[in-house]
């Protein structure tokens, strides 16, 4: 039995392991339901990364109106004031201010059931800053966040 799991857990995890320790370091996928939690706690990209890509799905049913989110990039400090002007620029403007510089990256709003990506340079991401992720629809960013580490 203990052979038979250890097997298992080769084929599980070592190749799950290569995929999200190397090749895909500077592409990551993150989730989020029904509630207001991604499925990530936090992220981390390379240094060595030049371009980011993000996949986001949303995996609960609600429509984007009632439960939607999107995937914000900025430096923590500026989490709080983009995310109030993105309440006050509403649904139509996806909770983010037209041509707010503070943003780093951005996806649109999503709903249940759809998914979608985010591409954007890293060179100018330090790993002396601190940056967060979160979602920007009204009121979530409370919630959900995390930290967007660089590492070497
Ligand atoms: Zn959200």
């Amino acid at each position: 039995m203990g052979f038979l799991i250890k097997i298992f857990a080769l084929l599980v995890f070592v190749p799950f392991g290569f995929t999200d320790g190397q090749r895909d370091v500077c592409n990551l996928e993150i989730a989020a339901g029904d509630t207001l939690k991604f499925d990530k706690t936090q992220l981390q990209i390379s240094s060595s990364c030049e371009k980011v890509t993000v996949t986001f799905t949303h995996t609960g049913k609600l429509p984007a109106t009632v439960m939607g989110h999107n995937w914000v990039l900025s430096k923590t400090a500026d989490v709080k004031l983009i995310a109030s002007d993105g309440l006050i620029a509403g649904a139509s403007s996806g909770y983010i201010k037209a041509g707010d510089e503070r943003v780093i990256a951005a996806t649109n709003i999503i709903g249940g059931g759809q998914t979608t990506t985010v591409s954007f340079g890293a060179g100018q991401l330090s790993s002396a800053e601190s940056y967060t992720f979160f979602c920007s629809f009204a009121g979530h960013s409370f919630m959900m966040a995390g930290p967007f580490k660089i590492v070497n």
